[in-house]
């Protein structure tokens, strides 16, 4: 798709140093101030109102083309506790190839407070796969995904689906075109993730082979802690392009995979993985 008319709108609302919301829309021009008054009406009504609001709107004329990919399936897990799921995540994440030295190194640092001042970074950690260290050049900041955004043909389709599983939380739409732009980076095998929402205690482990596998207990209900690991098999030196993947270049999610409930970790087809 040209992107001589395309625009990234990204609205980001605050009060004091606390971010309360935020979001992205990659959209036609025609549709800049359509979006621009839907993000700054989402801004205005989640509940604490902001201080501040910002709406940046960029061209993305420098950008040939915009990339178009397919979403990771679905597969959620239900009925599972905090003990299950993550057991479900580590089988999962080892099957990925991502060493369990990585692994320990990767729950420990989301259950601990993962920027190096204590508290949640505000992007996500980049870790080598072998040896569980971290690659992101900024450490307290990490690496903030944007530029994705799920194509306007697909939305009514993706929130059935979703919904038929019971995830009706505007989050997992979010997360899992997030996931679905990392997978689709060179050299990230996996990602973990759960939020650092005290109320919110979902996760996801995911990649472009096992899809995105949804858990609904990563945490325990009340912790302020969450974040996001992506495994890389790279060398040091490929982090650049990697980050100005993942930050920058426009993708737009056009496919929508299949959509799965699963019961139980034997459910899991552990050799696809
Ligand atoms: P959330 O799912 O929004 O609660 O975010 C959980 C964690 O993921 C945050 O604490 C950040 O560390 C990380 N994170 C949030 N948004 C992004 C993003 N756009 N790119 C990379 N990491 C993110």
């Amino acid at each position: 798709m040209s992107t001589d008319f395309f625009y990234s709108v990204r609205m980001r609302a605050s009060a004091g140093t606390k971010h309360l919301s935020g979001a992205e829309h990659l959209v036609s021009c025609n549709d800049v101030v359509k979006t621009v008054y839907k993000l700054a009406e989402r801004a205005m009504t989640k509940g604490t109102s902001p201080d501040k609001i910002i709406i940046t709107v960029e061209s993305l004329q420098s950008f040939k083309k915009i990339r178009h990919i397919h979403a990771l399936d679905v597969l959620a897990f239900g009925g599972m506790d905090i003990t299950a799921c993550r057991a479900a995540a580590t089988q999962a994440l080892l099957s990925a190839n991502i060493s369990k030295t990585a692994l320990d190194a990767a729950f420990g640092f989301l259950d601990h407070g993962a920027a190096p001042s204590g508290g949640n970074m505000r992007g996500a950690i980049i870790m080598d796969a072998e040896t569980g260290a971290r690659l992101e050049p900024d450490p307290e900041r990490g690496v903030r995904v944007s530029r994705v955004d799920w194509s306007e043909n697909i939305i009514s389709e993706l929130e059935q689906k979703l919904a038929s599983l019971g995830l009706i939380h505007f989050r997992t739409r979010e997360a899992l075109a997030l996931a679905t732009k990392v997978a689709h980076a060179q050299n990230i095998l996996a990602e973990l993730c759960w939020s650092d929402d005290h109320d919110y205690v979902a996760g996801y482990v995911s990649s472009r082979r096992m899809g995105y596998l949804r858990l609904p207990v990563m945490k325990h209900e009340g912790i302020p802690l969450g974040g996001r690991v992506f495994f890389i098999n790279g060398k040091a030196s490929d982090i650049s392009s990697l980050i100005h993947f993942l930050e920058k270049e426009p993708v737009i999610i056009t496919d929508l995979g299949i959509f799965h409930k699963i019961n139980r970790l034997s459910d899991l087809n552990i050799d696809h993985v």
